[in-house]
């Protein structure tokens, strides 16, 4: 049995991680660690029988709730973090930057991980891979998970670039004044995926394909990073190789897969997710970068270096609150993020706590200047 920590099982990523640990026969929800929901909390405790459960936000925690608890190993606040540490592997999958230092210890320590969260990785990940081993970090991310398995048809110095796909979102073809309108319930509704909020907003103003050029940036060490607009959202990324070679993953829309490869590696979890029907043509569009230009954000991230991606990722996430919100347009989200990138004094070789109090710092200027 491998064990299994989960840290944000309550998420969209963590309530599926169960459904796959509960089916495969040879993984167990060994902890549960959630931010401040402990309803579904007690409920997944129940049903999944982890050792330990763990509640990071003090405040969400009752003697009401720890009664219901008893039968279980408990922490709150930051000893939750440390109880992932029993476990095999590690699902990383809560949101947001907030859980950085814990993943840097869960690498210092030398645990397995499935990353699932990206935040993290675009702000400090030049400091956070140089401590992490060969093979240590699984992606979950859909497209990182697609070139992680790609990169095995031939040798790293072989590969000439990486090509992401990006299905675009429901408004990838409207007009620059209907964006305008665009409401947060309507944002947060996303074609072919069902996730959590904030990155439903990223997926649809496409930094979230910013947010992924620079997470593959760091896990494959490459800047040679191109994206497609694939809407079907089938094929979930390419490698191509020098010698011609394009290499693709394909499979439904269902993060069921990805998260069940990074869980089961080296095995596969049979029936992680249906067959893949062969009923709809996969069709390629052009980049619209001067309507959704969040991407090239990502290139000048990677042009200036340094603190650059804690930057972007912090804009962001103040840009986000603040569009959820209701303070800001749509369209305001990509345009403020982009203005911070410019103003912003980028720090060279910055250090985990730099990279800390620069995000702090950018994403309450962000916020408060609404
Ligand atoms: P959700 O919003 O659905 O879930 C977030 C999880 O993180 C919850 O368990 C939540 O706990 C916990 N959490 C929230 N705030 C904090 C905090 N400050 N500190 C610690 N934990 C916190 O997110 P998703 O599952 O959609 O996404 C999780 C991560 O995975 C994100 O980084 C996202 O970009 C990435 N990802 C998600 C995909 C998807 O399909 N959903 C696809 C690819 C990547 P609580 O419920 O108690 O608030
Ligand atoms: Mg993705």
């Amino acid at each position: 049995m491998k064990k299994i920590a989960i840290l944000g099982s309550t998420g969209s990523i963590g309530r599926q991680a169960l459904e796959i640990i509960e089916g495969s026969g040879d993984l167990k929800a060994e902890t549960l660690v959630t931010h401040s929901n402990i309803e579904l909390l007690i409920e997944q405790a129940k049903r999944h029988r982890p050792t330990s459960i763990g509640i990071i936000d003090e405040r969400a925690v009752t003697s009401e709730a720890l009664g219901k608890l008893k039968e279980f190993k408990v922490a709150v606040g930051d000893e939750a973090y440390d109880l992932c540490l029993d476990a095999d592997e590690i699902l990383f999958c809560i949101v947001g930057f907030d859980g950085l230092k814990a993943l840097d210890r869960y690498i210092e320590r030398g645990k397995q991980i499935a990353l699932a969260n990206k935040e993290c990785l675009v702000s400090a990940g030049e400091i956070l891979m140089k401590k992490a081993k060969e093979g240590q970090i699984i992606p979950v991310d859909s497209e990182h998970s697609a070139v992680w398995q790609c990169l095995r048809m031939g040798k790293r110095s072989d590969v000439k670039k990486i090509v992401l796909t990006a299905s675009g979102g429901r408004y990838y073809r409207y007009e620059r004044a209907r964006l305008a309108s665009i409401t947060p319930d309507e944002a947060i509704r996303h074609p072919n995926w069902k996730m959590g909020k904030k990155i439903s907003v990223d997926s649809a103003t496409m930094m979230n394909k910013a947010l992924e050029i620079l997470e593959a940036r760091w896990l494959f060490g490459t800047t040679d990073i191109d994206y497609v607009i694939h809407p079907e959202s089938i094929i979930h990324s390419f490698v191509m190789f020098k010698d011609g070679t394009l290499s693709a993953l394909l499979s439904l829309p269902d993060m069921k897969l990805p998260i069940s490869v990074a869980l089961g590696y080296p095995n596969r979890v049979i029936g992680a997710s249906p067959d893949f029907a062969f009923d709809k043509p996969l069709t390629f569009l052009d980049k619209r970068e001067d309507v959704f230009f969040a991407p090239t954000l990502a290139y000048r991230c990677l042009e200036k270096g340094g603190s650059a991606g804690a930057t972007l990722d912090a804009a962001d996430e103040g840009a986000v609150k603040l569009f959820l919100d209701g303070k800001i347009a749509f369209t305001d989200i990509a345009e403020l993020v982009r203005d911070e990138l410019e103003r912003a004094e980028i720090v060279k070789d910055p250090s985990l706590n730099d990279i800390i109090a620069i995000h702090d710092e950018i994403k309450n200027k962000v916020i408060n200047n609404k």
